[in-house]
């Protein structure tokens, strides 16, 4: 449902300025974002337009879409952005809701990036670090690609670049106390 802000309530952009900390309404569509930005070519709809649609209380369409999940986080937009809008930030922010409010894309490589998201971020609250060659195997077996990039791995091995064992890292206790505090306080904030 199209929701235009400012004849009705636009709880969609309420939520993602209160997530991001941002204020997209700031938005005046210059487009220099978009011209910065290194992967909005690839992106269903680059931030310039996503700002747009948040703004009409676009929600379902701003969650489908790819552009959130492509996103770096690398700030070369914000860095341009004569409004100052920290666009990762919203970016992040439309991750999280979507996530949030269960809805899931069909598109296959945003399917691929979210198990990468889910299975780094699981790494991490088990190890406390990343642990590549099991992040690797993970990968390939939750995407039904067993053999990718494995003409690779041998090379990677010899070289070391791969460790073969992994110990969790001395502080993996501290950040699994962190991500509970996180997750607590995420809850308190809904
Ligand atoms: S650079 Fe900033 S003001 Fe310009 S379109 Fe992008 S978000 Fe909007
Ligand atoms: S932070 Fe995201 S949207 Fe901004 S330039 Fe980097 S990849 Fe593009």
């Amino acid at each position: 449902m199209i929701t235009l802000g400012l004849l009705e309530k636009n709880t969609f952009l309420e939520a993602v300025n209160k997530k991001s900390g941002a204020n997209v309404l700031e938005c005046y569509q210059c487009g220099k974002c978009v011209s910065t930005c290194p992967v909005s070519s690839y992106m269903d709809f680059p931030p310039r337009e996503i700002m747009q649609m948040i703004k009409l209380g676009l929600k379902e369409e701003s969650y489908m879409a790819n552009s959130m999940w492509f996103c770096l986080t690398c700030s070369a937009c914000s860095g341009r952005c004569p409004r100052e809008i920290d666009i990762p930030a919203v970016m992040e922010a439309i991750r999280h809701l979507a996530i949030e409010e269960n809805y899931r894309s069909e598109n296959k490589k945003v399917k691929d990036i979210r198990k990468f998201h889910d299975i780094f971020l699981d790494m991490i609250k088990r190890y406390g670090r990343n642990y590549e060659l099991r992040m690797m195997a993970e990968f390939n077996i939750r995407t039904r690609n067993l053999f990718k990039d494995m003409h690779l791995a041998p090379k990677a091995l010899l070289k070391g670049k791969i460790p073969i064992g992994h110990e969790s890292t001395k502080s993996a206790k501290a950040i699994q106390r962190m991500f509970k505090l996180a997750g607590k306080l995420e809850k308190e904030k809904r």
